[in-house]
């Protein structure tokens, strides 16, 4: 018999997630706490939930896919969360970007209750996940990784089995270190060439033929703030909120980074504004209002 699945929080990644896996004929129970995205998916044949407990009560196997750690923490161990109300044999599969601690915590909290958890964060850019085609960052036990292959295949093009429960989470944290401080970087280096009155194109032309070009202004920075489009995408809010994980996690680790640091703390300023709630490439019309710097377009 095939797993019953059970997603929770249908958000800007969860949604289109979600989303490959129902149109894919997986039978999906999904819940997130707004109700707009669990429309999309009841049309697509889902059934949903008007509880986490009714996601759990129904399913062998439950993605999450929210904000952050104390969310996760909420509902996979809640009076009223995934395990206290799921079976033993379940696995919960979380998504998310989170602290490591809460990986490890959820997962030796699972095991006490006979049930197993994988953590397989999410690379690429939100548009990506919409055409099926992310990239993910695998932690679990060997049997583990087959049970949720099936599912990664269905939301993705690229799955790396990391190891160990925890390592996909830690390799995440690595990984958005360099995309976010790439981030910035970009958008100082393009606010300065906008000051010195360069030609965008010719600028970038130069840039991606040496060695200082870089996966965030190939792709992000073109496809979105530099054609005029800052809507999310990847929120202000979530990159502070990972450069702050990984700050903390380094720190735990005593791993000096000071350059995430400085970075965590221009994204604090940024988070002040409205560019809160923009896309991360953003940062550079930010930079730019704060100079009073003309934006660079296409
Ligand atoms: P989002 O804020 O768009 O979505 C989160 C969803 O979780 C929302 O729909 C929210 O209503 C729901 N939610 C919050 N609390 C809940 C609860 N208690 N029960 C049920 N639902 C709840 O965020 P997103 O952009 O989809 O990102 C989700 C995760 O993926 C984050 O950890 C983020 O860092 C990570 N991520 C995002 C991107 C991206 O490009 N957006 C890429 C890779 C990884």
């Amino acid at each position: 018999m095939s797993e019953r699945i059970g997603f929770i929080g249908l958000g800007r990644m969860g949604r289109p997630m979600a989303s490959n896996l129902q149109r894919k004929g997986f039978q999906l129970t999904v819940f997130d706490v707004v109700e707009p995205p669990m429309d999309v998916l009841a049309r697509l044949g889902a059934a949903t939930a008007a509880s986490i407990a009714e996601v759990a009560e129904a399913s062998d196997l439950v993605i999450t896919m929210l904000p952050g750690s104390p969310e996760v923490e909420a509902v996979v161990l809640g009076a009223d969360g995934v395990l206290a109300r799921g079976r033993s044999g379940m696995l919960i599969m979380d998504m998310s970007t989170v602290d490591p601690a809460t990986t490890d915590l959820i997962a030796a909290r699972a095991a006490d209750a006979g049930a197993s958890v994988v953590d397989a964060p999410v690379g690429r850019l939100a548009s990506h996940a919409d055409a099926g085609e992310s990239l993910f960052m695998v932690g679990a036990a060997p049997a583990d990784f087959e049970r949720v292959r099936p599912l990664l295949e269905a939301m993705g093009t690229t799955i790396h089995h990391c190891g160990a429960v925890g390592t996909g989470i830690r390799t995440k944290l690595v990984n958005n270190f360099l995309a976010i401080v790439s981030c910035q970087m970009n958008a100082e280096a393009l606010a300065l060439a906008s000051r010195f009155g360069l030609d965008l194109d010719k600028t970038l032309d130069v840039v991606h033929g040496t060695t200082a070009t870089n996966g965030q202004l190939k792709v992000n920075f073109a496809t979105k703030v530099l054609s005029g489009d800052v809507e999310p995408g990847f929120t202000i809010d979530l990159a502070h909120k990972d450069l702050s994980l990984i700050v903390d996690a380094a720190n735990a680790a005593k791993v000096p980074l000071p350059i995430a640091a400085v970075a965590r703390e221009s994204l604090s300023l940024a988070r002040t504004t409205a560019y809160h709630a923009k896309d991360f490439s953003a940062l550079l019309d930010h930079w730019c209002e704060r100079a009073g710097i003309d934006k660079p377009r296409f």
